[in-house]
């Protein structure tokens, strides 16, 4: 009878440890290149591909939309997608949620006045430290680089930083009353860049956080707009530990070297079963932020290769992490 209970425990504890084991589906590793630089589709693409590696691209839609040659291109993203690449987005243009008004609610500009002197030109005080873009009854504003182009521009702006003042001629002037015209929020920023990123034929299910800056407001927010959300925090993702969208990533600086990453995946991907996503930005030029070398990320991605560790986009892996029992919404 002791014997039989024992054997009972102890098979219930194996099948418990069996379930909890594969429901989490950890020891996985996933590669995230930020902000959509050219670098990534001219360097990072061709090695990971080499290596059948999949990674997920974190675009800054207006970015996209604006050509840029430190940027890729609409056709270069199409490629990485092709590739089996995921792209997500990274916000329209890249701000913090402290730094702009962080819902519509806190959008209208409020108190705005007629500059001296003009029936057509109008200011008001803005109280955050950057201007994501001014809109009139919904249409937007063109930013311009001082208050003399705007008083000759109709549907324009210009932010004076230093004051906190945003001078603006609107399309119409009986438009401006409280409420009408309205500072870009970060809430805008979420809804608008997943819009954008799908016209251009991207429908981002994944929001990567600019800066990796993140808070509970907007991760509360981000719950109905996107199907997971990473951010920083240095760390490794574990079972039970992870919220869907607060997704740690690890950053990858410029002065790591192959080998220093190669130990970090080991330690949370083969001994500690985590989930490890990687925060890099360029490869193989110095445009952007701690571009890494084309010769570190050749390293890392043969011994990749060689050791067998299992590499997923983020989305895959929110699939496989979560089972994605996080996901309330359909697809759409
Ligand atoms: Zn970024």
């Amino acid at each position: 009878m002791h014997r039989f209970l024992f054997v009972c425990c102890l098979v219930a504890a194996l099948l418990t440890a069996w379930a909890g084991g594969n429901a989490a589906r950890a020891g996985m590793l996933t590669l995230t290149f930020d902000d959509g630089l050219a670098s990534v589709y001219a360097h990072a693409f061709p090695i990971l591909k080499k290596y059948g590696i999949p990674a997920t691209t974190g675009i800054i839609a207006a970015r996209l939309k604006n050509a840029d040659d430190d940027f890729m291109n609409v056709a270069q993203v199409r490629e990485l997608t092709q590739g089996g690449w995921e792209v997500a987005s990274h916000g329209l243009t890249h701000k913090r949620p402290v730094d702009i008004p962080e819902g519509y609610a806190q959008e209208p500009l409020k108190n705005c006045r007629n500059v001296k002197g003009s029936e057509t030109v109008f200011e008001a005080k803005y109280a955050y430290e950057e201007l994501a873009g001014l809109t009139e009854d919904g249409r937007r504003l063109k930013e311009l680089d001082n208050e003399k182009d705007v008083k000759s521009t109709p549907g324009s702006y210009y932010y004076d930083e230093l004051i906190g003042e945003v001078v603006f001629r609107p399309l119409d002037p009986d438009d401006v009353e409280d409420g009408t015209i309205r500072a870009v929020s970060y809430q805008r920023e979420m809804v608008e860049s997943r819009e954008v990123l799908a016209e251009l034929g991207f429908p981002a299910r994944t929001y990567i956080t600019p800066h990796n800056y993140w808070t509970t407001h907007m991760r509360d927010l981000s719950r109905s707009l996107y199907d997971q959300v990473v951010t920083g925090g240095d760390d490794g993702n574990f079972p039970g530990r992870t919220d869907r969208w607060w997704i740690k990533r690890h950053v990858v600086h410029t002065a790591d070297s192959a080998q220093t990453i190669i130990d970090l995946t080991k330690k949370v991907v083969v001994d500690e079963d985590g989930w490890l996503v990687l925060c890099l930005h360029g490869v193989g030029d110095d445009v952007g932020w701690e571009p890494w070398s084309a010769a570190n990320l050749e390293a890392f991605a043969a011994w990749i290769a060689k050791n067998g560790v299992a590499t997923v986009t983020i989305a895959e892996g929110a699939r496989r992490y979560f089972q994605d029992k996080g996901v309330a919404r359909g697809k759409g």
